[in-house]
Order: structure tokens, then C-alpha cells, then sequence
């Protein structure tokens, strides 16, 4: 994949592997052209995607938002970015977290449950402002993750917390949620807004919600089999409904394309036909490929001549899992070659698994 120039440069001034490279004006120029595009819809990101505190300030010009889903990241964000807006959402929400959102000035609550809802009457001493998750029955054609399950709440649920809502006037129903897929492309993404909102107008309508906001969730895709593809957000912009409060909270498409993995290679060796490169570092660092099932796009930073031939990149753990990329061209490898994986910047170092056999920690660098 292609490599931008300042980041090579940059990983050639390295002297220690493996690291994480975040290419901050690169995220600058991404963010400022999504909100660019984007004139309809609010713009939260989901902190969970990547909640480095550089990203988070990098972003923070561009997004009306962050979006939180736990007691953790609520703490981590308002000290990160103090004055920002916060959404908390999630399942499983403890007494200790509604109350920490509570204290923290959350700007909206995202509820997940009648039992939810329930508890947080009993913490209420000030107005707070209210979405109710719904678990809506659309099939998104072509969605990679389909957030149905203990995600929301059907009709009958939603219906108990409307009742429940009538006798606290502090819990304002602003509108509803709903993140129901991930993996979609702009028109599957509209055509989903387009079954929320006409579901959920009428039912807010109602309800006696005047002025409804809906939030209409993240899940912009992310095509790690084209590096370059981009989510459209400006046909997106252009096909949302108008006339209604929207808001959006992506997290892989906002980071995925300006993190790198940058490590070097220990060995290569052929086993029963097949090449492998063995690198310092692995999947323990970089999850993403074996939790997607993918190659993830690579470039070696200084490649030799000579053509391409097929080689497998795999870590240093002992489990066959530990791939990275299979059987995929690439220049002729050996010892001491850097290789820099893409598509790092989200959903990658933050949901590996790192204590897997006691190998170093990768050095944070951020580009600016
Ligand atoms: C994970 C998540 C998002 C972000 O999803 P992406 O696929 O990263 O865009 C947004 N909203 C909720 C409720 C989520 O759980």
C-alpha cells in the first residue's frame, strides 16, 4: 500500500521496533474534509474506535462530540478534552458509571433498557437529556456486524421507558438511537437512516416529543482490501433525510487510515513450500487482521528489487492466529526490513491483546 512520504521518512529516524506511528496532520486533513462534507448531521466520534489522547485532541475542532461507552473512557475523554460534548452509551451501564456521567455534565445518555432507565431515575437530582436505543428489525444488506443482540430495546421496551419517563419530568426524551450495522457503504448507509427515521418520527411524534433528535449511529465502512477507498460521506451528506435532528458517531472511518504498525523482520524462512517473514511484535499488538479475518495492507519501507514474490508476515506468539498477512506479494524479505502496516489507527493496539507472552511493549510516536 501506498506509504506517504513523511511517514517514511519519519520511520527511517527510528531506532526501535515495534512502534505505532499516528500521522496527526494526515488525521487533520481527513477529519477537516468529513466535516467538510458532512453539512446535515452532528458528528461524534466513538471514542472506542481509538481513544489516544492525541486523537482525541487532533479531532476535537472537527466533532460536535465524542461518544463514550464506559465509566473508563468517560474519565479518559473529559480529562483528555475537558470542554467537549460527551454521548454515553453502551450496555451493561453500573450505578457507578451513570453517576460518573452524571457529575460529568454528559450532554446525552444513550438508554439501553427499561432496567437502565429504572436506576437512573433513582440518581437523578438534575435534568438530564435522554435517547432511547432502539433494537430496530432492518437487515442492512451487506453489513459486516449486524448490533442486534443485547443491543437496545425492542417496541414493548421502549414503550415501559416512555411510561417510566412520564413520571420524571428530570429525564427529558430527546429522541431515539439506533447503531444497528457496521460495514456499509453510503447508499446501504442511507437506506438504513432512511428506515430509522421513518420509524422513528412517528413514534416520537407520538410520544409528544417535540423538536426529536435521532442518532443514527457509526458503522461507515472501512474497505481494508482497498486502502485508498474512502466512506463518501459527501453522497451521504447529500441522501440524509432533511427536516429532523440527526446526529452521527463513527469511529473506524474517522481513524482507521492514520495509525501504522511499523515493526522490523526477525527472520524469514521457508517451511513445506511456504515463505514466512517472522516480525518482532504480532498480532498481540495488532489484533485487527485476525479478529476481521483479513491481510492487512502493508508496505515494506525500503523495498529491494527483484520483483514480488508470495510471503506470509506472521509475529512472534506461539498460536498459528498470529498472522498478519497470508501468502500476499511482496518484495523479497530479510532480517532487519521494516515493514509498516496500515489501517492501524483503529480498532488495532486498543483491542489486542497485550500481555499474550510478555514480549515489549511498542513505542507510541505521534506525527505532527
Ligand atoms: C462501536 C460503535 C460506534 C462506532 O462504530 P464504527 O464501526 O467504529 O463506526 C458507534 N456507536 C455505537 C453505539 C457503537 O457501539
Amino acid at each position: 500500500m501506498h506509504l506517504p512520504h513523511r511517514v517514511r521518512s519519519y520511520i527511517r529516524s527510528l531506532d526501535r521496533f515495534p512502534a505505532y506511528v499516528y500521522d496527526l496532520p494526515g488525521l487533520t486533513a481527513h477529519a477537516r474534509a468529513i466535516r467538510t462534507a458532512l453539512t446535515t448531521p452532528e458528528l461524534f466520534y466513538a471514542a472506542k474506535a481509538n481513544p489516544d489522547a492525541e486523537i482525541l485532541r487532533t479531532l476535537a475542532p472537527f466533532v460536535d462530540g465524542f461518544e463514550v461507552s464506559s465509566g473508563g473512557e468517560l474519565a479518559h475523554v473529559r480529562a483528555a478534552v475537558p470542554n467537549a460534548r460527551l454521548a454515553f452509551g453502551g450496555p451493561g451501564k453500573t450505578d457507578e458509571e451513570l453517576a460518573l456521567a452524571l457529575d460529568l455534565n454528559v450532554d446525552r445518555v444513550h438508554v439501553e433498557s427499561p432496567y437502565e432507565l429504572t436506576r437512573l431515575t433513582g440518581l437523578c437530582g438534575r435534568p438530564v437529556d435522554v435517547l432511547l436505543r432502539a433494537n430496530l428489525p432492518f437487515q442492512p444488506p451487506g453489513a459486516v456486524l449486524s448490533m442486534s443482540g443485547p443491543f437496545g430495546m425492542d417496541e414493548d421496551a421502549l414503550a415501559d421507558c416512555v411510561a417510566l419517563l412520564a413520571d420524571h419530568p428530570d429525564l427529558r426524551l430527546r429522541g431515539v438511537h439506533a447503531h444497528l450495522a457496521s460495514g456499509l457503504d453510503a447508499p446501504a448507509m442511507l437506506d438504513l437512516a432512511k428506515q430509522i427515521t421513518g420509524w422513528a418520527l412517528p413514534w416520537l411524534e407520538a410520544n409528544g416529543v417535540t423538536d426529536p433528535e435521532i442518532n443514527i449511529g457509526g458503522g461507515m465502512a472501512v474497505d481494508y482490501a482497498d486502502p485508498e477507498a474512502r466512506f463518501d460521506w459527501a453522497a451521504y451528506d447529500a441522501g440524509l433525510p432533511s427536516g429532523v435532528r440527526l446526529r452521527v458517531e463513527p469511529g473506524r472511518a474517522i481513524t482507521a487510515y492514520h495509525g501504522w504498525y511499523v515493526t522490523d523482520v526477525l527472520e524469514v524462512k521457508t517451511t513445506r513450500g511456504e515463505t514466512y517473514a517472522i516480525l518482532r511484535g504480532g498480532t498481540h499488538h495488532l489484533r485487527t487482521p485476525a479478529a476481521k479475518g483479513h491481510d492487512q495492507p502493508f508496505a515494506v519501507v525500503d523495498e529491494r528489487e527483484g520483483g514480488l514474490r508470495p510471503v506470509t508476515l506472521v509475529g512472534q506468539l506461539c498460536t498459528p492466529k498470529d498472522v498478519l498477512a497470508a501468502r500476499v506479494p511482496a518484495p523479497r524479505l530479510a532480517p532487519g526490513d521494516v515493514v509498516a502496516f496500515g489501517m492501524a489507527g483503529a480498532y488495532a493496539w486498543n483491542i489486542s491483546h497485550h500481555d499474550f507472552l510478555m514480549h515489549p511493549a511498542p513505542a507510541f510516536h505521534h506525527l505532527r
